[in-house]
């Protein structure tokens, strides 16, 4: 696999030192800053225009092997563009793209061997069972095992005797997911792939994409929904209007996000202690106790209380990442 872009480093938060597996040594006499996460996608100054529409603008994207990553946008954001470019089913108006080091237009043929699609308008022979076309597909790529094609039917619990025709969209669903993961693959390229399915089988695919990660192979999962992809995803993209608006892991998202925190002390306090810590709001104070929310650095915060008081208890709500998302589609509503 070749050597990819030295981009992340300019990309602050995004630590390759958190992608230990995936990191590629650059040779010779190699210095720390040398080392480089491998990308599964790769795009530089990737546009897509459909006349006046600009569907993709200058997207530079690296994501890494072994990581799931989820592409974040609202309608018409640009995802579909995105997968449908890189997978060349689409030719971009300008830029390039790779996928694991192949070029994504040279190379396309190679390039399937070893991605699994799920694609966000999934077509299958209404008249094939779930199994027949699974086997359709298996034949095509050969080298599939049938009993892991059982086992994900059972965890999935997908019925594969029935007619895909016949089926419920997010029955149907389930033999597209089967397809996309059976063989194995280096990468899954899924757009919108929770349609359909309840709420028992998202989870249960939710858990098979984190294993797919833990194998050190890579997930591009594009969604809607915020909630699925800060359960599943090590990094989000978040693409408006086909600019890639931001790109972070989840843990900083989430360290970033407000959170309510709720202190109890051995003494009535001094509203001031809590001036010289960035990131406070709303403070409450009763008697003992006092409420705040919070976006700033936690130690920070316990190390102005501690230094003061003493702080018997401490309960801090989960950070609400949801209201860090609907900020980046209100800005969309506003500028669209
Ligand atoms: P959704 O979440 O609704 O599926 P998306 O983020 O996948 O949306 P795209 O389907 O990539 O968005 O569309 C991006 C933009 O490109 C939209 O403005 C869309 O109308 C436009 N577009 C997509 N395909 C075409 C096409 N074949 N011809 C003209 N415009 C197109």
């Amino acid at each position: 696999m070749s050597l990819l872009s030295l981009r992340w480093a300019a990309m602050g938060e995004i630590d390759p030192m958190e992608h230990p597996d995936t990191l590629s040594d650059c040779g010779g006499n190699r210095k720390e800053r040398c080392m480089q996460p491998e990308t599964a996608i790769h795009t530089t100054a990737l546009n897509k225009h459909y006349g006046d529409v600009h569907a993709l603008v200058d997207l530079d994207l690296d994501v890494y092997v072994g990581e799931v990553f989820g592409f974040l946008g609202p309608n018409g954001a640009g995802k579909t563009t995105m997968i449908r470019t890189i997978l060349d089913e689409i030719r971009p108006t300008s830029g390039k793209a790779s996928i694991l080091g192949m070029d994504t237009h040279d190379e396309s043929v190679e390039i399937r061997r070893h991605i699994g699609y799920v694609p966000g308008d999934l077509e299958m022979y209404p008249s094939l069972t779930g199994r027949d076309t699974l086997t359709y597909f298996a034949n095509l790529r050969g080298g599939v095992d049938w009993s892991y094609v059982e086992t994900l039917a059972d965890r999935l619990d997908a019925d594969l005797t029935r007619k895909v025709g016949d089926l419920s969209s997010g029955n149907r669903q389930k033999v597209g997911l089967i397809q996309a993961f059976m063989n194995r693959p280096q990468l899954l390229v899924m757009d919108e792939p929770s349609s359909g399915l309840d709420p028992l089988i998202q989870r249960e695919f939710q858990a098979m994409m984190r294993e797919v990660a833990a194998e050190g192979r890579t997930v591009f999962l594009s969604s809607h929904t915020l909630s699925e992809v800060q359960r599943v995803a090590d990094r989000v993209g978040i693409i408006r209007h086909g600019v890639l608006i931001a790109l972070e892991s989840v843990a900083s998202l989430r360290s970033k996000a407000m959170r309510r925190v709720e202190l109890e002390f051995g003494s009535q306090i001094d509203p001031a202690v809590f001036d010289s810590v960035p990131g406070v709001r709303d403070v409450l104070i009763d008697n003992h106790r006092a409420v705040l929310s919070f976006d700033g650095k936690m130690p920070i915060l316990l190390k102005a209380l501690a230094d003061r008081y003493d702080v018997i208890d401490i309960h801090t709500q989960e950070a609400d990442l949801e209201e860090i998302f609907l900020t980046y589609y209100r800005d969309e509503e506003v500028a669209g």
